[in-house]
């Protein structure tokens, strides 16, 4: 039992469970409560050097008491979700090979192809519920990072956990080891993943289907999420499988719901009509088209032709401002390829499109510059600025540039955290704009409803949630989104909500319950004894 994180209580277990259990002798002779254990974790913690060692600390957690890593993590959630998350994730994961001590989570290779089944047979639990999955290729802004993004799926599912209640012990993380393109890794002595290329075309379409039919052989009451996968496959795979299990892509449509989200609070704030609104993406990739999406939706349900909601977008890739003259566009771009003139640079293309809203997700970091930010703010009285590129080494711009060129005016989120500002006597709280704020209550919900799909219209209806609960007194703190310390609170309320949806949209496979925001809350997990 103390070699188990799921039974062990250290030294929490009472006099009586040491002679039931026969561990008298095993432990020393004191019984902490768990707040005393949480602070001595915590002592341990603040004593550390860097965070990537706290990371560790929290790894080492894990798998030594599975209550008390919850309980440390969910007592100051703004303090410890950098560590667990980004941005630190993010270097753990570089790192990987180098700090690596124990396996955690799946990893299925291109050397288990043809005997899937049998590998995720292996896995000690049969009642699994939630599989965050990821091949490596695009981990957060770095780029290919192999084997070694195993942190993302084990960090994701352990915010499921932490911010909503999603109970461990149905969750599965998985690394599909299809090589790497990354050069240092292949060549890196304490690389842990195949040392190939990546698999690609029809082989690597025909692994990720052995793996999703395995899934649902194997695990058949099992939702997936798909993570940080490049965009060429990210796509295809989500429309691929949506409809024939029950999965989600948390870049595309977590990210979408929390975009959104953000700018419905700023246009309520500033009292303005979300039609009116000019969004101007960053980088048209998963996350950019993914919000650019899903805001289209949002305003054809509120009324708007698709065609009028389509130019409320405008996006800008590697090679310019997205218009109807490129001949160079894939699928996903063309509905917003729009008759204007083309502009090379960011700034022309903001003087062309004259947007109220900049949204970052292109992992260039700086690329809102002063020349962007003041044109920012000379078009708009109170400009919305999301960098939202991950980790924060790889934002856009930084909270402090957002205020200071713009004289307090943004509207400011990030998908990394930043510290507050000082600006002319005023303190700003930089909103950490990111898919957290959704994912861990969609999978709450998906526990609780069991839906056979989860269409773009449950991510429409988590971004209306998570926009309702901001308050006016978040909103002149600086904030769009509800602060990070009552993140719980904010999830429980949007799986309801959520939840709810799934019932009525016919989706659900559980009967649904007379009071669904009880029913939803009663089904969260809680790190007790
Ligand atoms: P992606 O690879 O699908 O898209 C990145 C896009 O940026 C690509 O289309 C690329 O062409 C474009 N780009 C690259 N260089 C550019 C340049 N010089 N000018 C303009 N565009 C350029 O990746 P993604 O999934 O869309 O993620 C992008 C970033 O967003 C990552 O840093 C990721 O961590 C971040 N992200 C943040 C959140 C959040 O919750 N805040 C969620 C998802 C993704």
């Amino acid at each position: 039992m103390l070699r188990d994180p799921r039974l062990n209580r250290g030294t929490a277990f009472t006099a009586d469970e040491r002679r039931a259990l026969g561990l008298e002798g095993l432990l020393p002779d004191v019984v902490s409560n768990p707040t005393t254990q949480m602070h001595r974790a915590e002592l341990h913690l603040a004593n550390l050097g860097n965070d990537l060692e706290r990371y560790q600390y929290f790894s080492d957690l894990q798998e030594r008491n599975e209550s008390l890593f919850y309980r440390v993590l969910m007592h100051d959630p703004v303090k410890y979700m950098p560590i667990v998350y980004t941005p630190t994730v993010g270097t753990a994961c570089q790192e990987y090979g180098r700090w690596y001590r124990r396996p955690k989570g799946l990893w299925i290779s291109v050397n288990h192809r043809g005997r899937m089944r049998d590998v995720l047979r292996n896995w000690p639990v049969d009642d699994v519920r939630f599989i965050v999955v990821t091949d490596g290729e695009r981990i957060l802004g770095l780029g290919d990072l192999g084997a070694q993004g195993m942190g993302i799926p084990i960090g994701k599912l352990a915010l499921y956990t932490a911010c909503a209640g999603v109970p461990p012990h149905l969750a599965l993380p998985i690394t599909l080891d299809v090589g790497t393109n990354n050069e240092s890794l292949l060549n890196d002595e304490f690389y842990i993943g195949v040392r190939q290329r990546r698999l690609v075309g029809a082989d690597y379409d025909a692994f990720v289907e052995e793996f999703v039919s395995a899934v649902e052989e194997v695990f058949p009451d099992a939702s997936i999420q798909w993570e940080d996968f490049a965009n060429q496959n990210a796509v295809p795979i989500l429309n691929r499988y949506r409809n024939r299990i029950c999965s989600f892509n948390d870049d595309i449509q977590g990210t979408a719901a929390v975009g959104v989200a953000g700018i419905l609070s700023a246009v309520r704030f500033k009292n303005e009509a979300l039609a009116n609104q000019r969004v101007l993406f960053f980088g048209a990739g998963s996350a950019g088209v993914g919000i650019a999406d899903l805001l289209t939706l949002v305003l054809i349900q509120e009324g708007v032709p698709e065609e009028q909601a389509r130019k409320c977008c405008y996006l800008f890739d590697s090679k310019g401002l997205v218009t109807a003259e490129r001949t160079d566009l894939t699928e996903t771009k063309i509905p917003y390829a729009h008759n204007i003139d083309g502009a090379e640079t960011l700034v022309d293309a903001v003087r062309r499109v004259r947007p109220t809203a900049i949204i970052g997700t292109s992992t260039i970091p700086g690329s809102f510059d002063v020349d962007v930010i003041t044109a920012m703010a000379e078009l708009n009285d109170r400009p919305i600025i999301f960098p939202f590129s991950n980790p924060t080494s790889k934002a856009e711009c930084s909270a402090e540039q957002a205020y200071t060129w713009t004289q307090g005016k943004a509207i400011f989120a990030a998908g990394s955290p930043f510290l507050p500002v000082e600006l002319n006597g005023r303190t700003y709280h930089p909103g950490q704009g990111n898919n957290v704020l959704v994912f861990p209550a969609v999978g709450l919900a998906v526990f609780a409803a069991r839906p056979t799909s989860i269409p773009d219209e449950a991510f429409a209806v988590a971004a209306r949630s998570l926009a309702a609960i901001t308050t006016v007194d978040d909103f002149e703190r600086g904030l769009v989104y509800p602060p990070l310390r009552t993140i719980r609170e904010t999830e429980l309320l949007i799986a309801a909500d959520v939840a709810t949806w799934f019932w009525n949209a016919g989706l659900a496979r559980v009967d649904q319950p007379s009071d669904v925001h009880a029913y939803v809350r009663g089904m969260a997990w809680k790190p007790e004894y």
